[in-house]
């Protein structure tokens, strides 16, 4: 089954060719030649995912998944959230962003936070396995959403090299380094992203073709 990948994002789409069934034919919006920006409009981390998935199954009717991710800081009722990658404005600035948020939890001692994922699949009912499918009516376009969510805390100061984004303020809950003080694979196996990955790869594999 051919199945699209909605991200321009080269890095991600690696990572998830490795965890993929051999059934699946990823394809990449650079293999569709498809450039464009897809604005995130959406108030909610899983309305962009599946806004991008519904645009690009809409445009190219080939099956597809998006993700969105954010960091949800809860002194801050949830912020920066679906503006994670634009906090600090939109040159999407990392550096700033953390500033950012250190200066918006000066003298707070509420630290508490989560990273989150969501992953929207838009899938045509004939591309599902038979016992998936049957529960759905003449095999009529299906979504599912994938979320991985890990806890931590910020801290007060910047800690590591690696990663991107937040990662290092971002200790997780049980760990006594950032994400940043993290190899790609330590923080893969415990991150909001792979969390979410596995969910969707496990039904993957177990419900399609
Ligand atoms: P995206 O949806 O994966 O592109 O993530 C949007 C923004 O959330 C990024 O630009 C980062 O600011 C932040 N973010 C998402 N995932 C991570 C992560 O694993 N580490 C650090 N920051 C992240």
């Amino acid at each position: 089954m051919k199945l699209i990948f909605a991200t321009h994002n080269q890095h991600k789409l690696q990572e998830i060719k490795l965890l993929l069934p051999k059934s699946i034919e990823l394809v990449s919006l650079a293999d569709l030649k498809f450039t464009d920006d897809i604005a995130e409009t959406g108030a909610t981390l899983k309305d962009n995912a599946l806004l991008k998935a519904r645009y690009i199954y809409n445009k190219f009717h080939i099956n597809c998944f998006a993700d969105d991710s954010g960091l949800e800081v809860e002194v801050l009722n949830g912020a920066p959230g679906v503006y994670s990658a634009r906090y600090a404005g939109l040159r999407k600035n990392d550096f700033d962003n953390n500033q950012k948020l250190l200066a918006e939890l000066k003298n707070k001692p509420n630290r508490n936070a989560c990273f989150k994922t969501v992953i929207a699949l838009v899938l045509n009912g004939n591309a599902l396995a038979f016992s998936e499918a049957k529960r759905y009516k003449n095999y009529e376009l299906k979504e599912h959403t994938f979320e991985g969510v890990i806890e931590g805390t910020i801290l007060t100061e910047m800690q590591g090299t690696h990663g991107f984004g937040y990662d290092p303020l971002f200790k997780p809950n049980g760990y006594d380094k950032t994400f940043a003080e993290m190899s790609t694979e330590e923080k893969s196996k415990i991150s909001h992203r792979g969390l979410a990955v596995n969910k969707l790869v496990n039904f993957l594999s177990a419900n399609t073709y």
